[in-house]
């Protein structure tokens, strides 16, 4: 039980990585968090960990804006931070 729960982690650990790749390919258009990290371009969902607080809107953490995710978006796994398109 307890490798399946450190493979898991692996894996998800694996598909972080892979997106932040993906983002980082994609260049000039690639948004940074406060704290650096390359942000996920999301489109039409809330993020899982959000999900999993009980949160049904994904706010702007600039423009306050809420329901954000039902545009593109840009979201940091590291710190949870939003940026809608417009900002
Ligand atoms: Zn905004
Ligand atoms: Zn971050």
């Amino acid at each position: 039980m307890r490798s399946l729960l450190d493979l898991l982690a692996k894996k998800n650990d694996i598909i972080s990585k892979l997106s932040v790749e993906i983002a980082d390919l994609k260049g000039a258009n690639a948004k940074r968090c406060p704290k650096g990290t390359i942000m996920a371009k999301c489109k039409g969902f809330v993020p899982e960990e959000y999900q999993r607080e009980g949160y049904q809107s994904v706010y702007c953490d600039k423009c306050r804006d809420a329901q954000i995710q039902a545009d593109y978006f840009w979201h940091c796994d590291c710190c949870g931070y939003d940026i809608c398109w417009r900002c």
